[in-house]
């Protein structure tokens, strides 16, 4: 069972809201490569469900993007299987063209219309994640046998500098990996966990998770000016959309939408932060109304700090994520 399900990592949802939100400059550029990169490596991700459904429900924790503090790195693993008798990592990687896996310089060598890129070695990179949780899991005196794989989601033509390595095996393609997964499955018999164990371990890893996060102003050097106010229109993207009674009307395409603005508000938890005052939040979503804006703070924070004029409100993630849920098109 999926004990963290298969889901946008958090950072990859703000370089959305910052493509939506940032006027054209040279780090709009940079944040829309990043983030068709990004995306590409979870719609890789996101196609492991299929495969991953036959690994028994009650035998296995599956924990997508689990990303672990060893002390002095973070490391992020991909997918996480977890069960009595053993760990499998697996590094999904969903890269189109031509790849070829050079064992000799531990590199990844795309080749794509001409161009040629390099990427760490998925293998090495899986290898290190396997250190990094064998190390994290004895610090709290857990020792099982830990294996790993590089899936590859996409359907690249794949090939490798040294056939006789052994290190190659590691790769999987999708297609493939239902018998890997079974083949793997079958070799564990003896369990190094109790059940009571695997529950606590399964809650340790949980509860040490941290997302990763990005603070936009800081890392890509842009100003608070440059990021576009106003309700967005969910139907064609248009600024601002109005609010008309308990509806928000886009003058551009005459799209009604009544939550229209929790999508901006979200957009606004992305790029700041949870915490918003009544009169930013007037300023973002161009609301006149001192009172509306309580109104819809009210509905939307999960708590508030201070009195009237100063109040901070914090705004819940959650809340947020119900209703707000558009994607962009990158073919516009
Ligand atoms: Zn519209």
């Amino acid at each position: 069972m999926y004990v963290k399900p298969i889901q946008v990592p958090f950072h990859v949802l703000q370089y959305e809201a910052l493509v939506r939100r940032l006027n054209p400059c040279a780090a709009h550029e940079d944040i829309r490569s990043l983030y068709k990169r990004a995306i590409a490596g979870y719609r890789g991700e996101r196609s492991m469900s299929y495969p991953l459904c036959y690994l028994s429900e009650e035998d296995f924790r599956i924990f997508h993007n689990l990303r672990l503090y060893d002390g002095i790195h973070y490391f992020q693993i991909d997918f996480l299987a977890l069960c009595e008798r053993f760990a499998l990592i697996l590094e999904v990687k969903n890269i189109i063209g031509k790849l070829t896996f050079d064992t000799e310089m531990l590199q990844l060598i795309r080749e794509l219309d001409d161009a040629r890129d390099i990427y760490d070695d998925p293998i090495s990179q899986a290898n290190h994640l396997t250190d990094s949780l064998r190390q994290w899991l004895s610090k709290r005196g857990v020792f099982l046998p830990i294996r790993n794989r590089v899936v590859i989601a996409s359907a690249a033509q794949i090939q490798v500098t040294d056939l006789n390595n052994d290190q190659i095996k590691k790769i999987v393609r999708r297609a493939n990996l239902k018998s890997v997964l079974l083949k793997i499955n079958k070799q564990f018999t003896e369990a190094h966990l109790s059940a009571g164990e695997l529950d606590k371990i399964t809650a340790n890893l949980l509860a040490a998770h941290q997302k990763k996060m990005i603070q936009p102003f800081k890392t890509f050097k842009i100003q608070s000016e440059q990021i576009k106010k106003g309700v967005q229109c969910p139907n064609c993207g248009a600024t601002p959309v109005e609010k008309v009674k308990q509806r928000w009307i886009c003058r551009a395409c005459d799209h009604h939408a009544r939550f229209a603005y929790l999508t901006a508000l979200r957009d606004y938890f992305l790029i700041y932060g949870p915490a918003i005052t009544n009169s930013q939040c007037r300023d973002f979503l161009n609301l006149g109304s001192e009172s509306t804006t309580r109104r819809l703070l009210h509905r939307t924070a999960l708590h508030f700090d201070g009195n009237k004029k100063s109040r901070i409100y914090y705004l819940s993630e959650e809340i947020l994520d119900e209703k707000a849920n558009w994607s962009i098109n990158l073919s516009k």
